[in-house]
């Protein structure tokens, strides 16, 4: 198997196995091939990889910024160097082409580990004069051992947008990746030691939702970040909960994306493929709903219709390539469930709509046109190639429709009306919003949802609050009044 790594798991610098843990095939979803096969943590794994970390924190911490953030840099420069490769093993793992990975997978987590490697020597607190000498300054500590549960669109990107806040504030990590795609994360971590992290600073188990369950309610550990879904997000916060324990939860979405009948229509066709069907539609802020005013409903559709039969579906190892398979056969078949759900509920069936023959998890980019509020594909998440067209009149009646949803990542408008533009994402209940462009996330923007998609953001110096914490220090110049 030529994506077999060396064992299962990375902890104190090194890889380490144990073949008791449950088997956990990794699939290649291009041709459904098993490329490797790992075993996820047993008890005594976890409790190693905790201690590992436990260990290295206080060191961690105790090193100064700057030469933390050297580390971190060091790794963002080796992700670089080795981009293809990592670019190859990501694609391997996902099925997402290459012409993507390439520029989305670890760049991105290089681009994380250099933004956060670059803040780590200006970390501080304050200083707080408060009158007749006396002041307050506060300290930004680190929370200690920090968890982190990876989902599986971007496996190399999640396991760096959470590792690199995390050790820029002093913390070290457990990561545990999606088992669906589990190799990726052990390449960050033996690039992380060759940055020259300590053993112990960045550690990788791997397993299923019940490895995620025992690190979350273990005392040693701080802090949880999850990228997943709702369901799963809600257990992981109750269970974080119970600790006490800090959480960021980046979670699903079902974001509306509005073109109004002035918008350049080009842009906003441009928009809804990026929003709906880059990495065949497995991306939490897509703007799955989009809204379409109804002068320009038909123009839309067939331009969109037109630039969709452009789409090259095929071996995602092939640079020109770029709509590839589903993650797996299991994600093919819900987005599959939910087109036949979309056609039995009267949606418009305008584009694709089927699975692609061969062995592989291959479906086409499906649109339906004609969606109603209320239908199955305008309110759960799909989270594969399915666009939902909505009609809308006006502005009022679109804003109130858009914001009719649990969920609240992401939210977009095309129109070239400056002012309604701002007024609308004023309006927008959403963690990310985008003026006349969608689903771009670079690291210095802060990124996450509002009301079930998420607490907390990644990414930015916001990420910063999110993994640190403030000692306020009282310091009295004055003798101390007693009222006895
Ligand atoms: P998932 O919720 O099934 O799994 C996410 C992770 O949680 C996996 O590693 C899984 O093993 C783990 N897990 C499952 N049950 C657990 C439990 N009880 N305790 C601890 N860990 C547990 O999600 P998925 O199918 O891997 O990913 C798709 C979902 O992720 C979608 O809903 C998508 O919108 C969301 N997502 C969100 C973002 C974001 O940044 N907001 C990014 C990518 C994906």
């Amino acid at each position: 198997m030529k994506f077999q790594p060396t064992a299962s798991h990375f902890i104190n610098g090194e890889y380490v196995e144990d073949t008791a843990g449950e088997q956990i095939d990794v699939i290649y979803p291009a041709t459904g091939e098993v490329i490797a096969k790992l075993h996820s943590a047993t008890p005594a794994i976890i409790d190693q990889a905790l201690n590992a970390a436990k260990a290295a924190q206080a060191e961690w911490a105790a090193m100064s910024g700057t030469e933390r953030g050297r580390v971190l840099r060091r790794a963002a420069d080796i992700m670089r160097e080795r981009n293809r490769e990592l670019s190859i093993l990501e694609t391997h793992d996902t099925g997402k082409p290459l012409q993507e990975t390439l520029v989305a997978d670890a760049t991105s987590g290089a681009d994380a580990l250099e933004y956060f490697g670059g803040l780590a020597a200006s970390l501080t607190g304050e200083h707080i004069p408060l009158g007749g000498g006396d002041f307050v300054y506060t300290i930004r500590e680190a929370l200690g051992v920090c968890v982190g549960i990876g989902a599986w669109n971007y496996p190399t990107q999640i396991a760096c947008w959470k590792g690199a806040p995390a050790l820029t504030c002093g913390n070290t990590m457990v990561f545990k990746p999606s088992e669906t795609t589990p190799l990726s994360a052990l390449k960050v971590a033996e690039i992380l030691i060759e940055a020259g992290a300590p053993k112990g600073v960045y550690n990788v188990v791997q397993g299923y939702g019940n490895v995620g369950a025992s690190l979350i309610t273990d005392d040693r550990v701080a802090k949880v970040s999850l990228t997943g879904s709702v369901p799963t997000g809600r257990k992981v916060y109750a269970a974080a909960a119970d600790g006490m324990k800090h959480v960021t939860m980046e979670l699903g979405g079902k974001s509306p994306m509005i073109v109004f009948d002035d918008a350049d229509i080009e842009n906003a066709v441009s928009g809804a493929i990026l929003g709906n069907f880059y990495s065949s539609g497995q991306v939490c802020s897509n703007g799955t709903r989009v809204f379409v005013q109804k002068g320009i409903k038909e123009v839309f559709l067939n331009r969109l219709s037109e630039r969709l039969a452009t789409a090259k579906i095929g071996d995602p190892l092939d640079e020109d390539v770029n709509f590839g398979p589903m993650v797996s056969e299991n994600q093919m078949n819900i987005a599959l469930g939910y087109i036949e759900k979309g056609k039995a509920e009267g949606a418009r069936l305008v584009y694709g709509g089927e699975r692609i023959d061969g062995d592989g998890f291959y479906m086409q980019p499906t649109v339906f046109a004609d969606v109603t509020d209320d239908m199955t594909i305008a309110r759960e998440e799909i989270f594969g190639p399915v666009m939902s067209v909505l009609d809308f009149d006006t502005e009022e009646e679109v804003l109130t429709r858009a914001n009719d949803t649990e969920f609240g990542l992401a939210a977009g408008v095309f129109t070239n009306d400056l002012t309604r533009a701002h007024r609308i994402v004023a309006g927008f209940e959403a963690g990310t919003c985008y003026i006349n462009t969608y689903n771009l996330a670079p690291v210095e923007a802060p990124f996450g949802g509002s009301k079930m998609s998420g607490v907390g953001r990644e990414n930015s110096k916001l990420a910063i609050n999110h993994f640190s914490e403030m000692k306020t220090v009282y310091v009295s110049m004055n003798d101390v009044e007693a009222p006895y």
